[in-house]
This record gives C-alpha cells, sequence and structure tokens, in this order.
C-alpha cells in the first residue's frame, strides 16, 4: 500500500495449522484471494450443507499465509510508519476471534527476536529513520491504554492497578475534544522516549501491567481493546522558519471478537461480549461513514474505542487492518464472520 492520505488497506493474516489435512483456509496464487472450503472434501461439489455454501471466497489487499512476521511487517506497517515522517497519522489494528494471532501480529512473541511483532519492529524504524534524518529534530513521546467495558486505563500509569485501592471506574481516563488541538486522552500519561531500548522497556511494562492488571481485576486480557500511540513532532534545523509537523502512530490490538452463545454466557463475560460487540460495530460504522463522502455525521462519540482514535481514523490517517483467522476446520463460523467484517471494510 502506498502512504498516503485516507487510505484503508485490509489483510488477512492465517494461523498456520496444526494438521494441515484438516485447514480449511487457502489463499490463492493471485496472493490477494482467500478460498474457504466448509470441507476438503467438498471443494469441487457445490452442494449446500444444511442450507450453506460449502464454500466462500474473499478478495482483500493480500492474504498473508506462511509468511514471516518480518514480511507480515514489511507489507503491511512498515509503509505506514514512513507516511508518518511524512506527517500522515498511521493507524493498525488487528482484529479477529480470541487465539487467532493479534498479539504475535501486534506484539509478537518473546521466544525468538525473529518473532517480534509490530510495535518493537514500529519503534526499530522510527528510531532508524531518525537517525538518517539528521536534519530535523524529533520529540518522540509514547502511551499505551487499554478499554475494557467502556473504561480507559493507563498501562503506564505510575499507579500500580495492584496497589491501587480506587475502584477501576475511578482511576478510568476521559475522552475530551480540545478547540485546536482534537481529542486528548485526559489522564493518559505520556513518555518521552530518547531510543528504542527507551521505548522497548516501556512495551514490555505495558504488557506486564496489561496481564497482571486482569488477574488483579479477575478477567481475561483478551476482552479488552490495547491501544499503543507514538507521537512524532519534527522540526527542520535548516529552515529557519520551520514549523513543527506532528503526526500519531496508534497500533491497536482489539478485543476478541467471537460471539456469545457457545458457553452460555453470563454475568461478567456476557457484559463484556455487550461491550465488545458494540464496539466493534460502531467501529466499522464509523470507518463506513468516512467513507462515504455525503456522509455527515459519523458516529465517534458512540464508543470509547472510535472517540478515543477519533484523529487516528480517516481525513489525514492510513488505516489498516489486519483479519487474523485460524487455519482450522473447527472454527469456521468465527472466521467468516472475521472475513466478512474484512470485507465490508475492504470495500470502504
Ligand atoms: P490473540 O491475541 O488473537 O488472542 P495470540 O496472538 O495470543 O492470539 O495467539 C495465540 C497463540 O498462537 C500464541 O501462543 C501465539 O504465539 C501463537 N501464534 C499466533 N499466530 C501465530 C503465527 N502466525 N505463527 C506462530 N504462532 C502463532
Ligand atoms: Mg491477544
Amino acid at each position: 500500500m502506498k502512504a498516503h492520505s485516507g487510505n484503508v488497506g485490509v489483510f488477512v493474516r492465517i494461523r498456520p495449522t496444526a494438521h494441515f489435512a484438516q485447514g480449511l483456509v487457502e489463499c490463492l496464487p493471485d496472493g490477494q484471494t482467500v478460498n474457504i472450503y466448509h470441507r476438503r472434501d467438498s471443494k469441487k461439489t457445490q452442494d449446500s450443507i444444511k442450507g450453506r455454501p460449502s464454500s466462500w471466497s474473499f478478495r482483500l489487499e493480500g492474504v498473508l499465509q506462511d509468511v514471516s512476521q518480518e514480511e507480515v511487517y514489511d507489507r503491511v506497517c512498515h509503509p505506514l510508519v514512513q507516511g508518518a515522517f511524512d506527517g500522515y497519522n498511521g493507524t493498525v489494528m488487528c482484529f479477529g476471534q480470541t487465539g487467532a494471532g493479534k498479539t504475535y501480529t501486534m506484539t509478537g512473541s518473546t521466544k525468538s527476536y525473529k518473532q517480534r511483532g509490530f510495535i518493537p519492529r514500529a519503534l526499530q524504524q522510527v528510531f532508524q529513520e531518525i537517525e538518517r534524518r539528521t536534519d530535523f529534530s524529533f520529540s518522540v513521546q509514547l502511551s499505551f491504554m487499554e478499554i475494557y467495558n467502556e473504561t480507559l486505563l493507563d498501562l503506564l500509569s505510575p499507579v500500580s492497578p495492584l496497589q491501587d485501592s480506587t475502584p477501576p471506574s475511578a482511576r478510568g481516563l476521559v475522552v475530551m475534544e480540545e478547540p485546536g488541538r482534537g481529542v486528548v486522552i485526559k489522564g493518559l500519561s505520556l513518555h518521552p522516549v530518547f531510543s528504542e531500548e527507551d521505548a522497548l522497556d516501556l512495551m514490555f511494562e505495558a504488557d506486564m501491567n496489561r496481564v497482571t492488571g486482569s488477574h488483579a481485576l479477575n478477567r481475561n486480557s483478551s476482552r479488552s481493546h490495547c491501544i499503543f500511540s507514538l507521537h512524532i513532532e519534527s522540526r527542520s534545523r535548516t529552515l529557519s522558519e520551520a514549523k513543527y509537523v506532528t503526526s500519531k502512530l496508534s497500533l491497536v490490538d482489539l478485543a476478541g471478537s467471537e460471539r456469545l452463545g457457545k458457553t452460555g454466557s453470563e454475568g461478567q463475560m456476557l457484559k463484556e461480549s455487550t461491550y465488545i460487540n458494540k464496539s466493534l460495530s460502531f467501529l466499522e460504522q464509523t470507518i463506513l461513514a468516512l467513507a462515504d463522502r455525503r456522509r455527515e455525521h459519523v458516529p465517534f462519540r458512540h464508543t470509547k474505542l472510535t472517540h478515543a482514535l477519533k484523529n487516528s481514523l480517516g481525513g489525514n490517517c492510513n488505516t489498516v487492518l489486519v483479519a487474523n483467522v485460524y487455519g482450522e476446520a473447527e472454527h469456521l463460523d468465527e472466521t467468516l464472520c472475521t472475513m466478512h467484517f474484512a470485507r465490508r471494510m475492504k470495500n470502504v
């Protein structure tokens, strides 16, 4: 994808299957089409099972199957980070059911250096680029927050979620719109970083806080959205009247999109699912409304997720969505759900 204003790109990443024979998701040689089969052996027969088709086909910007973390980064995230140095905001979001590989894509695995995900790789690219651009001075700040049940939490707050006795609702951050500045998150800590190492330390700290915080509150961290933001400000050293150019990169690990019903959800799980469904559905509506220039009303304010991302969607922003899916047959229904969502976004 070329980084330019207002772009929305949609990719699908297929998680490697444990047993290839049971796989049901197949990438075609064009690299853009994914075919999904109800059963492997039903490929040729066009019979319907319980009135449903036995195969589905989706065409997106790119299908990522059996590709390394490096290649996924280069195709999906690299152009957006480059765009940030030309003054464009960039937003990358991973969505899909729990376990399909969102966090692997966004953060990566600590098992090996090669398995680093988008966030550490973006940090490396940013600081390499800063090193190259000697005629500019830069300042970089980062923030990390989580949205759980419509409550915003700072993952880098000096207050440890374990020690703090205030109820989470009272510790929530507030999304505010300020004239001239757009949306700001009141209370969210912004951390100046001067090197890749500084930034990585904060990333690990935020990851720890996400896990310990969710344990302390007795909930699963896959039920929250996680937003990492990098604010980059630059100014020419050579032009005497140079203005500051600011841009923001947002890397978003969305909450698991699985629907209710399988486990007879109730209580806390039902509440979580209701909030997640609502925020994902408004995310879709917001992206669709932004793409439709005739629409005057964009429903940013309906959920915390879209409100917080108001300046990071549409307008001066490149947006990329990664649909993470399992390759296995047992996840067919959720995979189709994720793919339909991806297709609706792709038509934007
Ligand atoms: P999610 O965040 O969508 O719930 P995770 O990213 O945590 O899912 O992935 C679940 C597990 O699968 C993790 O152990 C992760 O390391 C592994 N995994 C996911 N995608 C891949 C992949 N493309 N290659 C190798 N392992 C993967
Ligand atoms: Mg996850």
